[in-house]
């Protein structure tokens, strides 16, 4: 089984997209943080509530909700 980091704590199978995967989000949640707006998935990516998200190797990325659009620029 290939694992892009050593970082993720996926048991699933099959495993869930690595956190390089272009799927990345599709991976399980293995820890919820509704207070504080955030999820941890199975491969180390954690997810915002505004669809934000940072990788395991520290990159972010932008939120890209794609119906931000109709509520404007916030
Ligand atoms: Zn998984």
């Amino acid at each position: 089984m290939r694992r892009d980091s050593a970082l993720t704590t996926c048991q699933h199978s099959p495993a869930c997209p690595v956190a390089s995967a272009p799927d990345h989000d599709a991976a399980r949640v293995v820890s919820r943080h509704p207070e504080q707006g955030w999820s941890l998935l199975c491969n180390g990516v954690v997810v915002f509530e505004d669809t934000g998200e940072i990788l395991p190797d520290g990159r972010t990325i932008a939120p890209h909700r794609p119906a931000c659009r109709l509520a404007g620029a916030a």
